[in-house]
C-alpha cells in the first residue's frame, strides 16, 4: 500500500514563493509515489480571519488555481476543504482533552504568531488551539508524511504527542506517528528580511504576482544597507537577494557572485536585475497555467476531493470512536 501524505495551506492569501520551496515543490514531486491529501484549511484560517469569511472563500479558489498551476494533479492528489469534512472538528474535540493549555501556549510558532498578530490578552480559544485541530487534520488521514515548512515543526511534535496520549489511554494502535518532511529551503524569508515570508505579513512574492509587481518587490528587497558604493565589500548574511538566489538560482554561480560581492565591485542593482530575471522565468509559466483554470474546474476538483476526503476521515473517526467505546 502507498504511504500517505497530508499537507495543506491556510486560505489566508495568495500562495507565495515560500510555499513553493517549503512544501509545494515536494508535494508535486511526491504525489505519484504517495497517496496525497491536500487540505485547504479554512477552519484554521477562520481562527484569525473570523471577520472575513468572504475573503477566505475567494482565497480557496485562488489556492486551487495555484496548486494546478504548480503541477498538482487533482486526479492523483485529493484537494479538499477542511470545513467540508465534518469528522475533523469532532476529532479535534476529543483531542483537546489530551493537551494542556500550558502546552499549547508553549508552542514556539503559536507564541511568535501571537506576538506578531497583536492579539494581546484578547486571543480567541480557536487560535491557541489550532495546533490541536491541525493534529486532527493529520491523524484523520493516517498520514505517514507531512511536507511542511520549518515553522510547522512544533505542530508535528504536538501531533505525535497526541498519538502517544491517545494510544496509551484508549487502545494501543489506533493512530501512528507522522514524520515532517522539509523542503530544501524550509524557511524562505520575506523581502524585508525581518520574518519568514508570510501571506499575512505582506512581505512575500506571490505565485500570482504580475511581472510589474515582481519587479517592484525584487527592487525593494532588503540587502546590505551599508553597501553604498559598488566597489565597497558587501554583506551577504541577511541579504535577501542572496537568500532568494540560494533558493532559486544555480548553486555554483550563486557562490561565485557571493564571493564577488563580499570582495567588492558588484552592485545591488545588477544582482536585483539578475534575480528578477530568474524569478520572472520561474513564475511566467505558472501565471500562464493559472489563467487556464476555470471556476468549473475548481468546483469539480473540490467536489471530488471533498468526497474522497470524507470517505477516509469518516472511516478513521469510526475506528477512533470504536476504541473509545463510543461506537
Ligand atoms: P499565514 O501568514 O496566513 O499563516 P503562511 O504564509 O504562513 O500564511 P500557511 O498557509 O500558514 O502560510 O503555510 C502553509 C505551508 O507552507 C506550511 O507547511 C508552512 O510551513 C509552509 N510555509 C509558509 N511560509 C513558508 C516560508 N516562508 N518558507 C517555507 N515554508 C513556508
Ligand atoms: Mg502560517
Amino acid at each position: 500500500m502507498k504511504k500517505i501524505i497530508l499537507t495543506g495551506d491556510r486560505p489566508s492569501g495568495a500562495l507565495h514563493l515560500g510555499h513553493y520551496v517549503g512544501s509545494l515543490k515536494n508535494r508535486v514531486q511526491m504525489q505519484n509515489e504517495f497517496q496525497t491529501y491536500i487540505i485547504i484549511a479554512n477552519l484554521q484560517a477562520m481562527t484569525d480571519y473570523f471577520d472575513r469569511p468572504e475573503q477566505i472563500r475567494e482565497n480557496i479558489n485562488s489556492l486551487v488555481k495555484d496548486y494546478i498551476a504548480c503541477g498538482i494533479d487533482p486526479n492523483v492528489s485529493t484537494i479538499f476543504v477542511q470545513s467540508k469534512v465534518k469528522a475533523l472538528p469532532i476529532m479535534t474535540m476529543y483531542f483537546m482533552n489530551l493537551v494542556s493549555l500550558a502546552r499549547v501556549r508553549r508552542n514556539p510558532t503559536v507564541k511568535e504568531e501571537l506576538e506578531r498578530k497583536e492579539f494581546k490578552n484578547n486571543v480567541n480559544c480557536g487560535f491557541v488551539c489550532y495546533p490541536i485541530s491541525q493534529a486532527a487534520d493529520i491523524l484523520a488521514f493516517d498520514a505517514d508524511i507531512v511536507p511542511v515548512g520549518k515553522d510547522q515543526k512544533p505542530m508535528i511534535e504536538q501531533t505525535n504527542e497526541i498519538v502517544d496520549s491517545f494510544n496509551f489511554l484508549y487502545k494501543d494502535d489506533v493512530f501512528k506517528k507522522c514524520k515532517a518532511v522539509f523542503g530544501q529551503t524550509a524557511k524562505l524569508m520575506g523581502i524585508d528580511g525581518k520574518a519568514k515570508a508570510s501571506k499575512s505579513l505582506g512581505n512575500a512574492i506571490s505565485l500570482s504576482d504580475t511581472e510589474e509587481i515582481l519587479k517592484q518587490k525584487v527592487f525593494s528587497m532588503y540587502t546590505d544597507p551599508m553597501h553604498l558604493k559598488v566597489q565597497d565589500p558587501g554583506r551577504v548574511e541577511g541579504n535577501m537577494v542572496f537568500h532568494y538566489l540560494d533558493a532559486f538560482y544555480d548553486e555554483v554561480k550563486t557562490r561565485e557572485l557571493r564571493e564577488h560581492y563580499e570582495k567588492g565591485g558588484l552592485g545591488d542593482m545588477v544582482l536585483k536585475k539578475l534575480l528578477f530575471d530568474v524569478l520572472q522565468e520561474f513564475l511566467e509559466p505558472i501565471r500562464q497555467k493559472r489563467k487556464n483554470v476555470t471556476q468549473d474546474d475548481i468546483d469539480g476538483i473540490l467536489f471530488q476531493g471533498n468526497k474522497r476526503a470524507n470517505e477516509k476521515a469518516d472511516s478513521v473517526l469510526e475506528r477512533m470512536e470504536r476504541s473509545m467505546k463510543f461506537d
